[in-house]
């Protein structure tokens, strides 16, 4: 492993952290301007950095190419940059593309959320750049206005058409509370989620498959749900109220129809969750994200296999309920179980995986965890 000083030849001024996060219900509803609710994982990207003042930003990973990236500043362009480096570059792209005079800085980044499995790695790598640019560069930018500069450089600089619940989750959850989060306006309230205090646990069940279709098909999806909303005279699916989902099926094509059952039901579970938390009665979010799973594995179809096999196997073994977290195609699960069953649970959905033939799966329990912060 190599620090700060040995790959910079230099002393870094602080060190920061952001979070990955799995996110409760509230799936696919982020680009309808829809409901959301995440939890930051005890998982971070960490930072050590400084700041330098030549306009030169050099990156370097623990889990990347092993080599350091040289850029500056004032050459970064959507398509200039490739690789993983491309995630912190866009940030500081975003940033002063929003009229912000920031230069350059040394970064050395090592992150223990895992990467590509549906918990937020690529928003922690950029929450963590934009959390310690803020705190460099003296910037007066609050969480939400970090977390949608970070979103405007995935989506513009490394070119993945996210909605906004990553980088809110990893710029403004907070320790022992769920985000509750309304993404047209990124109104958000955080929802004591005392899992401990109920005899609960949050297992989280990295499948460590991802399936190639699922980066066209997230675009593809969302551009169903857009033409959905253009096509019911909806600025997007969020303003379908429920009790109208009937007769707007009606006046759909068929592919749309189950796209539009996902989301509208989708925003219903996420206030049905938050009115359970709320009321005090967590083991009741078990069936919501039982029925959050089946509404993305039939109606949205971004389930696959090996999703499909965790939720059943975690249920079958005693789980309150089980979902998908993250786009989709692979990833991760989420479990809600009672604190006694969480290891047979855990090895319930092990043996499953192993009978099917599949690689073994990473387990492990969840405590809801702080937001982007300077830890050093
Ligand atoms: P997820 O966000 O669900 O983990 P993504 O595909 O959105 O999956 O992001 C994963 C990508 O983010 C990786 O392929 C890599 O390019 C980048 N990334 C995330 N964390 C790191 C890290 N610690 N070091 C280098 N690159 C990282
Ligand atoms: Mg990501």
């Amino acid at each position: 492993m190599a620090d700060f000083q040995s790959v910079f030849g230099a002393t870094p001024t602080g060190v920061w952290a952001a979070p990955g996060r799995v996110n409760l219900i509230g799936e696919h509803t982020d680009y309808n301007d829809g409901f959301v609710l995440p939890v930051a994982l005890p998982h971070a990207a960490k930072a050590t950095a400084r700041r330098r003042d030549d306009g030169v930003l050099r990156l370097f990973s623990e889990q990347g190419d092993g080599e350091v990236t040289e850029l500056r500043v004032d050459g970064l362009a959507p398509g200039s940059v490739t690789g993983w480096a491309a995630y912190p570059a866009a940030v500081v792209w975003a940033l002063r593309e929003a009229g912000h005079d920031v230069g350059g800085a040394d970064f050395h980044f090592d992150s223990d959320v895992p990467s590509g499995a549906g918990l937020s790695s690529s928003a922690a790598l950029e929450c963590v750049v934009a959390t310690a640019y803020r705190d460099l560069y003296e910037l007066e930018l609050t969480g939400p206005e970090l977390a949608l500069i970070a979103q405007r450089a995935e989506n513009a600089f490394v070119g993945v058409p996210c909605g906004v619940m990553d980088q809110m989750a990893s710029m403004c959850c907070v320790e022992g509370a769920a985000l509750f989060l309304d993404t047209r306006d990124l109104a958000h309230r955080h929802v004591p989620l005392d899992l401990a205090g109920q005899g609960l646990r949050l297992l989280v069940i990295d499948t460590r498959v991802k399936h190639d279709l699922g980066d066209g098909a997230y675009a593809e999806l969302r551009a169903g749900c857009e033409r959905a909303a253009e096509l019911l005279g909806l600025r997007a699916l969020r303003d379908l109220p429920p009790d109208r989902l009937p007769q707007a099926l009606d006046r759909l094509p068929a592919e749309l129809r189950p796209l539009v059952r996902h989301v509208v039901t989708e925003d219903v579970r996420v206030e049905q969750a938050v009115a359970r938390l709320d009321a005090g009665d967590l083991a009741a979010l078990g069936p919501i994200l039982s029925a959050g799973h089946a509404s993305l594995r039939d109606d949205y179809r971004v389930s696959c296999p090996e999703t499909d096999l965790a939720v059943a196997a975690a249920v079958a073994a005693g789980a309150l309920g089980a979902r998908m977290t993250g786009g989709g195609f692979g990833g991760s699960v989420l479990a809600l179980v009672e604190a006694g069953t969480l290891d047979h649970v855990a090895a319930a959905v092990t043996t499953a995986f192993s009978d099917a033939g599949y690689a073994a799966p990473r387990t492990f329990a969840a405590t809801p965890a702080a937001g982007a912060r300077r830890v050093g």
